[in-house]
């Protein structure tokens, strides 16, 4: 049986982005996954310093508030509880993880040949696109990661 998925869920928000930022936890509405995509409930969610730098923003990148994006983290572990129309391949209940890089432009040189993490279309997690502070988020299913029996969430997630 699939779980009730809430209308809202708990996110460490950041505020005051910038050298004196503080995380807040907050309720935030539950996003609605699109036809490719997988909603995921994560389980934990890893710690990462690159998460520090893009909330004070001392990195020449654009301020994740740019991107309309209020959660940190980049190193996720949980499990699908929703399936959009178009994916094939995920069900419901399985074990998922959220990379660094939450999607990709998958037909250039680098994604053709595995090194897509230096693909130039590459969607950073937790800066880009909404981290994993926070209990739900959507995940391309294409780009969504497996996660195998025996590994727990705690050591999943910042394997990410
Ligand atoms: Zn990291
Ligand atoms: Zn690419």
């Amino acid at each position: 049986m699939a779980e009730e998925i809430p209308k809202q869920g708990k996110a460490g928000v950041v505020v005051n982005e910038g050298s004196d930022f503080k995380i807040e936890v907050q309720m935030v509405d539950v996003p609605e996954p699109k036809d490719d995509e997988l909603l995921v409930r994560l389980n934990c969610t890893g710690l990462c310093m690159s998460d520090v730098h893009f909330m004070m923003n001392d990195w020449a990148l654009p301020p994740m508030s740019a991107f309309g994006v209020r959660c940190a983290g980049h190193e996720g572990a949980g499990v699908v509880v929703k399936v959009g129309k178009a994916v094939k391949g995920w069900n419901v209940g399985d074990r998922a993880g959220i990379k660094p890089l939450s999607d990709v432009c998958h037909n250039c040189e680098e994604c053709w040949n595995g090194r897509e993490n230096y693909c130039a279309g590459g969607v950073y997690t937790g800066l880009m696109s909404a981290g994993t502070y926070q209990q739900y988020l959507t995940s391309p299913a294409i780009y969504t990661s497996r996660i195998p029996d025996g590994v727990e969430d705690a050591v999943a997630g910042p394997i990410m």
